[in-house]
């Protein structure tokens, strides 16, 4: 077997180690709250190196309050003849998600404002919450709904609320300095197959994978459930946040549509820069799309009083998808190689993160001699030319402002190459590592164009994201 036959292995199995931890996953009743959560993290925790923490019902966070705690064990409709003509344990989704205990007689006409379907998928079963809102109900096929025939039901919803806790896992890996880069996704969709046991299997495999490696960032994992989850999560590490140099919220990651990356708030960011880079790399066709107050916990990350350097890496975006919150988002949407390559994408994302750096042109009066240092010639299959015009490109843009992701996008020399030459020009003493964080991008452009031609940053970002959407 050759080193590439061994690589295509490598991956292969690994995209069905993801698939097979997200089967794992899915027939989980999971919700905001209660069990389903626990049992989620049990399960990523033994792959992981993970910490759960329980915040009580009740706990005021910032405008919100954690509910009561949810669980059910059963719930089903009995027709007159006793026939379950929807019944719980076939499909977690079959519950409205959070439903009130129920046991009573109903007729057609009461039950049905109970009842959600979809009639556009007449055989698909709708995801449907009701968190904040008292109630009770359940989703079903609107093929079933539509067979209803007038008559007495009797409706059983053995669940309670009751007060417990909100539970999420945190999983930290301490690197070389404090300075972190965050990853989240959530936990509380019950059996939805891209959304959200793929974001839950990449970001496991994710952590797995970074433990095993040498890094210069912490990386703190954060599995929790939507919004209220996030929400508990800035509560408490409020004090640690200023160290958050780099996030990303994971979800969405295993059906067929090309990556897509959400902007941060700012927009301006170095993982704004990153995650663009590297995902068109992988894929000319993945995209970028524009932050909006809408989605997952991006929301909650870059509200106006956290403004964190986060964004969103999916394939399909929330609603995107035909299948979105519905029983046809199951296992034959998402795929092991749509899984692998979202992996890949991650992997990637944290080298160029680890690896971008500034430099500072040691001998910046004229061009130096490369010849006189051994640094001319063919290294490592590259030709002398690319080498030394990679080189070049380093010593010219080394004033200490441009990272190496800067200067790999304007020489178009790839980020590896690049990086090669910045290895080389320090080990002969031409370049320095600079670093900390690098001045403000706007601040670097301006200085790179004469001041008539600078374009607003903002209306730049505007310009690409226009174009990444298409
Ligand atoms: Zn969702």
């Amino acid at each position: 077997m050759n080193s590439s036959d061994s690589a295509l292995v490598t991956a292969a199995s690994a995209g069905s180690e993801l698939l097979s931890f997200a089967s794992k996953l899915y027939p989980i009743c999971r919700s905001i709250t209660g069990n389903g959560v626990r049992k989620t993290l049990a399960l990523i925790g033994d792959q992981i190196d993970l910490k759960q923490h329980e915040v009580p019902s009740g706990a005021t966070v910032f405008d919100w309050e954690v509910p009561l705690e949810w669980n059910i064990d059963d719930a089903y409709v009995l027709d007159a003849h006793g026939c379950k003509i929807i019944d719980f344990t076939a499909h977690n989704l079959h519950i409205l998600n959070y439903s009130e205990p129920a046991r009573l007689s109903v007729s057609l006409e009461d039950l049905r404002p109970k009842l959600h379907s979809l009639p556009d998928h007449v055989d698909w079963i709708p995801y449907r919450t009701s968190y904040y809102r008292r109630q009770w109900g359940f989703c079903l096929r609107h093929r079933d709904l539509t067979a209803l025939q007038p008559g007495q039901y009797q409706v059983r919803i053995d669940s309670t609320l009751a007060a417990g806790s909100l539970s999420y896992g945190e999983c930290v890996l301490p690197g070389r300095v404090k300075d972190e880069v965050l990853f989240f996704t959530h936990v509380c969709h019950p059996s939805l197959a891209n959304d959200n046991t793929s974001g839950m299997a990449i970001a496991t495999a994710l952590a797995a994978w970074i433990g095993g490696q040498s890094r210069r960032y912490s990386y703190r994992f954060v599995f929790a459930p939507g919004t209220i989850g996030s929400l508990c999560w800035l509560k408490r590490n409020e004090h640690r946040l200023a160290r958050v140099r780099h996030g990303l919220v994971l979800g969405l990651l295993g059906d067929p549509a090309p990556l897509t990356y959400k902007f941060s708030r700012r927009g301006d960011c170095e993982i704004d820069q990153v995650v663009p880079y590297v995902i068109r790399s992988i894929n000319p066709a993945s995209g970028t799309i524009a932050f909006e107050p809408y989605g997952y916990d991006e929301r909650q990350l870059c509200s106006p009083g956290f403004n964190l350097p986060v964004g969103r890496l999916t394939r399909s975006v929330n609603g995107g998808y035909a299948q979105y919150h519905s029983s046809a988002d199951d296992l034959n949407l998402i795929s092991a190689d749509q899984m692998q390559t979202s992996l890949e994408a991650c992997k990637r994302i944290v080298e160029v993160l680890e690896s971008n750096r500034r430099y500072l042109n040691m001998a910046p009066k004229g061009e130096p001699r490369l010849g006189k240092r051994g640094l001319y010639g063919s290294v490592g299959g590259r030709s002398p030319a690319d080498r030394e015009r990679a080189m070049l490109w380093m010593l010219n843009q080394s004033d200490g402002t441009a990272s190496l992701l800067d200067i790999a996008e304007r020489s178009a020399i790839s980020y590896a190459d690049t990086r090669t030459a910045a290895d080389e020009l320090a080990a002969a003493g031409l370049l320095k590592t600079l670093e900390g964080p690098k001045p403000e991008r706007a601040a670097a452009l301006s200085r790179r164009r004469p001041a008539s031609r600078v374009r607003p940053l903002r209306a730049q970002g505007r310009k690409d994201k226009r174009k990444g959407e298409k």
